[in-house]
Order: C-alpha cells, then structure tokens, then sequence
C-alpha cells in the first residue's frame, strides 16, 4: 500500500525523478552516500570551537560544515534543527516582537554534555512571557495611557526635593516592595507625585506584577453609587486583594469645608484595613498631609503611617511646585 506522498522532483538538486517514490535522485543519493561522515566530530573540537558552534546561525553552521542540508550528519543534524527551530519567526499574538524566541515563547538551548560526550537540547520559557504578562497587566491596570510619559528617566530632578523623592521612589522599588512597604506622597498638585507613584508602577509591571490604578474620588462615587448592587462586591475585592494597589488623590476634595461622607469612609476602612491586614502593598498620592488622614479617621491614619514611615514624602510650600513656576 503507498502512503500517497510522492515527490515528482529531487529535494536536493530539484531534478526530475524517474519513478516517483523517491525523494532523492540517484546522483545526490551516491552524492550523500560518499561524504565523510567524519569531519564534524563535535567531541574532537575545542571548548572553544564549540561554543563558536552555538553562536552559528543555521545556514553559517552549514558553512563552517561546508555541507548542504541533506548531507549533515545525524550529529550535525541535531545541533541544525536546534537552530532552525529557534530562527522560525512565529506571529505575535500581542504588539511585543521578541527576538529571543520569535514569538514562540520557547527557546531551545545547545549544551555541551561531558559525560556523554555530545551537544543535548534544554527547552526553556523564553524571557519574554514576563514581558507579555506585563504588558496585559498594563492594559488591565488603567494607566496604559499614561505610563509611557511617566517615567523615571522623564521625571524632573533640577531642585535638590525632586532628586530626593526620585532617590526615594527607586529605592522602593528596589527595597521596600521586598520588605512589604506601602508608598506615599503628599502635597500640593503639580509636585510630580502622580508621575513619581505611576513610574513606581511601570517598574513594578514590568516585573510582571499585578497592580491596579485607582483614582479615589471617581471610583469612590461609583461604588457608593452600586453599595446594594452584587457587582459591589466584586469591584471592592479587586481593589482590596490586587497584590499592588495605587490610590491616586486618597480623600480629594478634601478642604477645610469638604469632608468625605460616611460612605467614603467606610469605603476606604475596608480597602486599607484589608490591605494592611493581609500587607498587600499599597502606594498613595494625596493633597493632604498624613497628620491630616489622622485627624479625619486616626484608624486609618495610623495604619497607612505605619505602613509608609519608610517611604512617606510630604511636599509643601510653591517654590515646590515646580510645574506652576
Ligand atoms: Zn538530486
Ligand atoms: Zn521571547
């Protein structure tokens, strides 16, 4: 019985086969047949050699080979396909083009066995699943916008303060999160604290970890809005239990007259007590200052000081304002 695959040409010189049940023609097949199968001896090479033979591309591997594709041997075959699998380009499923893997998610490795004698092939996630992750994190956060604006690198350090928080905010990143801070900056608008708290968060995305944007004042209207509703449950859990929380303007407006509604406060109990509780870390902008967050509920007040002593910042007086200058 045929298996039905015929080649009515030479794979190799591409030449009219006579019977069509071949995939080779005579003169390639003697070709092949008469190849010293001896010359790439991989275990003969230097440590050296062999690792030039990683660093090949597929086709300088047939070249340091001299050889054509059909005439490898098996040996040389195995560290080829290790090569061809890791050049196949795949498409992208999401925006990020990684070159590392061509968006296969996989790398294969080429490891030189000693024991053994030969080259074997380690499988690996590639470095850039975390990437992937990250970048749907950012989508799911709500600073998408955002975040390619506010940076570290863009962040202003003319005055000695704005060095000073920077200095702050990157040691957090690096040290606090570890130690299960919480973040908090306060003062005057157009101090730069959102652009400090979001660039905080892309780092901490970028390390494919969850975190959430909240801006308080409109969030908090709509979940008093829904208290009755089951979906209000839901939306409180999101906020209580993501692994990284930024509450942006924490009790805006707030002024001498304006003082939030019971709602409000309640709201706000439950998500910093739950966070606090269970040391999720929590980074909050807000216009009033920690002393102020006491005087309006010392429960709550207490809790974020204890959490952010490490990592609190209160900007005061406009020569700090350095966007109204
Ligand atoms: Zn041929
Ligand atoms: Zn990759």
């Amino acid at each position: 019985m045929d298996i039905g695959i015929y080649m009515k040409n030479c794979i190799r010189c591409g030449k009219a086969l006579p019977k069509a049940n071949d995939w080779l023609c005579k003169e390639c097949k003697e070709h092949i047949k008469s190849i010293d199968k001896t010359i790439k001896k991989f275990h003969k090479l230097s440590d050296k050699e062999r690792e030039n033979i990683v660093k090949m591309s597929s086709e300088e591997f047939l070249d340091y080979c001299k050889k054509d594709f059909f005439e490898l041997t098996n040996e040389e075959y195995d560290v080829y396909a290790v090569k061809s699998y890791n050049e196949n380009k795949e498409k992208s499923n999401d925006q990020y083009n990684c070159s590392i893997c061509n968006n296969k998610l996989y790398v294969q490795d080429l490891i030189w066995d000693n024991e053994k004698n030969i080259f074997v092939v380690d499988h690996r996630q590639c470095e850039c699943r975390k990437v992937r992750i990250s970048l749907q994190l950012i989508k799911k956060s709500g600073l998408e916008r955002t975040i390619r604006d506010y940076t570290f690198d863009k962040f202003t350090t003319k005055e000695k303060w704005q060095k000073e928080i920077k200095e702050k905010a990157l040691d957090f990143v690096e040290n606090g999160i570890k130690q299960e801070k919480w973040f908090m900056l306060s003062g005057n608008s157009g101090s730069g604290k959102s652009h400090c708290c979001t660039a905080i968060v892309r780092e901490l995305l970028y390390k494919a970890i969850p975190c959430r944007y909240m801006v308080w004042d409109s969030e908090i209207t709509e979940l008093n809005a829904i208290v009755n509703d089951p979906i209000f449950a839901t939306r409180m859990n999101e906020l209580k239990k993501i692994d990284v929380l930024y509450i942006d303007d924490l009790f805006k407006p707030v002024s001498l007259n304006i003082k939030p509604t019971q709602g409000e406060l309640k709201r706000a109990k439950d998500i910093i007590d739950y966070r606090y509780r269970n040391k999720l870390t929590t980074i909050i902008s807000t216009e009033i200052s920690i002393e102020d967050i006491c005087a309006i509920d010392e429960a709550i007040g207490g809790r974020i000081y204890e959490m952010c002593k490490d990592y609190y910042i209160h900007i005061s007086g406009t020569d700090k304002n350095y966007r109204l200058r």
